[in-house]
């Protein structure tokens, strides 16, 4: 399976830039996610990638093959919509066979032993022979997988698959997509506004911002080490906590979460922020050495049973998610305590990448 490497790609419609010089590398058999909010290009890059839309400036190569100028038919591809493109009176399994049928290099036997082995892998045999206009559209949507990766094309293209899907059924397709993964290692670009989707599936996120890719990294990665405010902000529900100090005097900080004084690494200079995900702060009934006292704005419980808590500590107002239970009371006094391994701080929106000590 080949890379894809992108080398300065811009898409402009008029004089706007829906994909501003991106240069970068997708590698082979692993599954990028091609993330970010509504209009950051995302559905425009992957077009380019796709040959749907050409490039304004700059080149698109498979491996070592340049396609920039190649037509979609001509560039190995296969893609999933969000609205499954199907044959509404055929069955599910002649949906899967008749593009495999127009290669002529393929034996009928062979057609028939792919689309049986992607009947099993998407668990979809029970639906062999009903007919595409009878099923929901989540098998619909299952079987469209089905058909793409039976092309066992090079490259598979991903848009939004699951956005018309009900919850359910996107689980299924999300777990059938897993499956799939594990046993054909096709380069896979998987384009979502869903970040939980792109957290379970990718093997690497492209998060997109202004027609730019801010970050490419793992999930877990891109999580735990944002390296903009943005990406911080846009990943977690809510984002991260992005706190300004109460004072700065030459390299020291105070901030009001923390009791103590921070030391920043020498020379630097700019707007300091510490992120810090609400997860990782700490909610406490009686004060230790690393907290201080916070007051409750508001709470309020999020799906999955745990507590969301507005929290303000002096001027510095912060969210906290605390396990199932009981929450404490709007207006009660707790302790919070902000552990600096889980800290990033960002100077003028950008992580920086030396580590923050304590002070003295
Ligand atoms: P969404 O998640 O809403 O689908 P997206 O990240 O996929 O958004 P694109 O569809 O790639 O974003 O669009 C990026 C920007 O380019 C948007 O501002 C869009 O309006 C603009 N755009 C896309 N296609 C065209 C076009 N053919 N003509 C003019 N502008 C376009």
């Amino acid at each position: 399976m080949p890379d894809i490497r992108l080398s300065h790609i811009t898409r402009s419609f008029g004089a706007f830039k829906a994909v501003d010089d991106i240069t970068t590398v997708f590698p082979e058999g692993t599954v990028t996610c091609l993330l970010g909010p509504s209009g950051c290009g995302k559905t425009t890059l992957m077009r380019m990638i796709a040959g749907l839309e050409t490039p304004t400036t700059g080149s698109i190569n498979f491996g070592d093959r340049d396609v920039t100028q190649l037509a979609a038919g001509q560039r190995d591809v296969a893609m999933v919509f969000q609205y499954p493109v199907m044959y509404s009176t055929c069955s599910v399994i002649e949906n899967i066979e008749l593009p495999l049928r127009r290669d002529r290099s393929l034996s009928a036997a062979e057609c028939r032993r792919r689309a049986d082995e992607v009947l099993e892998v998407l668990q979809l045999g029970a639906d062999r022979h009903a007919h595409i206009r009878d099923l929901d559209i989540g098998t619909r949507q299952k079987v469209a997988v089905g058909r793409a990766i039976a092309r066992r094309c090079d490259v598979i293209l991903f848009d939004e698959p699951t956005t018309n899907v009900e919850v359910h059924a996107k689980l299924a397709l999300i777990r059938a997509f897993k499956e799939f993964r594990a046993r054909l290692r096709q380069t896979v670009i998987y384009v979502t506004h869903d970040q939980t989707e792109a957290m379970t599936l990718a093997d690497q996120i492209a998060l997109m911002q202004s027609g730019r890719i801010s970050q490419c990294a793992a999930p877990h990665v891109m999580y735990d080490k944002p390296e903009s405010r943005f990406g911080g902000w846009f990943l977690g529900n809510p984002g991260m906590n992005f706190l300004a100090p109460r004072n700065r005097e030459g390299a020291t900080l105070r901030f009001d979460v923390l009791p103590g004084a921070l030391a920043l690494p020498a020379a630097t200079t700019g707007e300091v922020s510490l992120g810090i995900r609400p997860e990782h702060v700490d909610v406490l009934p009686a004060p230790t050495a690393e907290t201080v006292p916070a007051r409750i704005l508001r709470s309020s419980i999020t799906i999955g049973g745990q507590n969301l808590l507005s929290l303000v500590v002096g001027e510095t107002r912060l969210k906290a998610k605390t396990a199932p239970g009981i929450p404490p009371e709007d207006g009660a006094t707790v302790f919070v305590r902000c552990p600096l391994e889980h800290a990033v701080f960002f100077v003028d929106g950008l992580r920086l990448p030396e580590a923050v000590q304590r002070a003295g």
